[in-house]
């Protein structure tokens, strides 16, 4: 159970890029950071407006000589400070995150950034070594992944409760931008728009995010093949998809499907991962996460609630409060915030191998995310073919 004490000895000297005012993300960063007193938000350079940013970060009360017109003044001028900052969370629009990922590891910080990490797999790999290199982390923020449910769901896949997995259906399908909300709405504009928001929407964007939540659920699953079709039914999308079917086969011979949409008109979220195994399943939804969907074949279904003692232990590790008041996205977000700072706070002391047991997005999740989304590109771009998953 969370309950306020201090894990790390001394918060994380800690910054942002973007995440400004009017910002879709920024707020649940800094929520998520500083709840448990792990991190301590000292320095900024939090929007591309550097007027509009330093107001920002003063009203934040961030000192005003460290709410910086933008990322490079920022890591120049805090590396000359002894007090200087020692990790920084980027949430700028897609196509600028390799570059400030780039530069934060080259100024020695560790890093928390926002998927999808960058665009090719080769700039994914330049910051894996760069990472290595200078030995920081880099972490991602695929934020349900810090639920304690999917721990749950891990755990009983792990312990045969659903016998041998055959299948995994995810889909992240919300109806926002069933129309061209773009057209008024800067923080949807820029994420279809190639020049910023990359090769991609949909797949990048939003199904980037299921497919992680299955890696921490299914650890040991290997895409083999896949095929993607992608559509832009709000016309002035294209080349960028709105709607995109993924079908998948995974060494051992699982399958899975993936359905990424902006446009299931009338759906709030829709976020859910469906694991079928020989003798049963669970389903999670990001709209009600407290409660794992556990239905066996043949057995009237049952739903597991979170905090309650029957969970699995690492189920409940994380708890904040007990079973029957709501947990959700804030104390996802705050559960991994947490762990990233034990994480990096061990790596500063030369210990490696904490990070790999925290059930953290790092370095391996974004390179995947990304090549994920390549693969899939590839298909799509080639009239929706099977290919081999490279
Ligand atoms: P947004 O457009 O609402 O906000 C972007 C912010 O970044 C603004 O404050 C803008 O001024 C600032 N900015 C832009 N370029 C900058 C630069 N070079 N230097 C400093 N600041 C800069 O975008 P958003 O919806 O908050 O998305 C930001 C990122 O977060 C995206 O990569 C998006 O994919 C991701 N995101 C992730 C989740 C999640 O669940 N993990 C949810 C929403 C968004």
């Amino acid at each position: 159970m969370i309950n306020g004490e201090l894990k790390v000895k001394s918060p994380i000297r800690w910054a942002m890029v973007g995440g400004g005012r009017g910002s879709q993300i920024g707020y649940i960063h800094r929520s998520a950071a500083v709840r448990d007193n792990s991190f301590q938000l000292v320095a900024g350079a939090f929007d591309i407006d550097p007027a509009r940013g330093r107001d920002f970060g003063v009203s934040l009360r961030v000192d005003p000589q460290r709410c910086y017109p933008d990322y490079q003044t920022m890591f120049e001028a805090e590396a000359r400070r002894p007090d200087g900052i020692q990790a920084v969370s980027i949430a700028t629009p897609n196509g600028t995150h390799y570059a400030i990922s780039k530069a934060a590891l080259e100024a020695g910080l560790h890093v928390i950034c926002e998927k999808p990490l960058c665009f090719t797999v080769a700039e994914a790999e330049e910051l894996r070594a760069l990472a290595e290199e200078k030995d920081r982390l880099v972490c991602v923020t695929y934020g349900y992944a810090g639920h304690q449910m999917i721990r749950q769901a891990k755990a009983m896949i792990r312990n045969g409760d659903l016998g041998e997995i055959r299948m995994v259906n995810m889909q992240f399908a919300h109806g926002f931008h069933s129309e061209a909300v773009e057209e008024a709405n800067p923080s949807t504009r820029w994420r279809v728009d190639p020049r910023f928001a990359g090769p991609s929407y949909v797949l990048g964007d939003l199904a980037t995010h299921p497919l992680y939540l299955s890696e921490v659920m299914l650890p040991e699953l290997k895409i083999s093949r896949l095929m993607c079709s992608r559509q832009s039914f709000v016309r002035s999308r294209a080349p960028l998809e709105d709607n995109a079917y993924v079908m998948m086969e995974y060494e051992g011979g699982v399958m899975g499907t993936l359905w990424a949409s902006a446009v299931n008109a009338g759906s709030m979220h829709g976020q859910k991962v469906r694991v079928i195994g020989s003798k049963a399943s669970i389903e999670w939804w990001d709209e009600r996460p407290n409660q794992l969907l556990f239905e066996v074949q043949g057995k009237p279904s049952q739903t597991l609630e979170r905090g309650m003692d029957y969970l699995y232990p690492e189920a409940l590790e994380d708890d904040r409060i007990g079973g029957g008041h709501p947990e959700g996205l804030f104390e996802s977000w705050s559960n991994l915030y947490y762990r990233f700072a034990l994480a990096m706070e061990a790596r500063d002391r030369g210990d490696r191998a904490m990070a790999g047991n925290l059930d953290i997005p790092q370095i391996g999740a974004g390179v995947e995310g990304v090549r994920w989304v390549e693969n899939c590109l590839r298909s799509a771009d080639n009239g929706a073919v099977w290919i081999d998953y490279e």
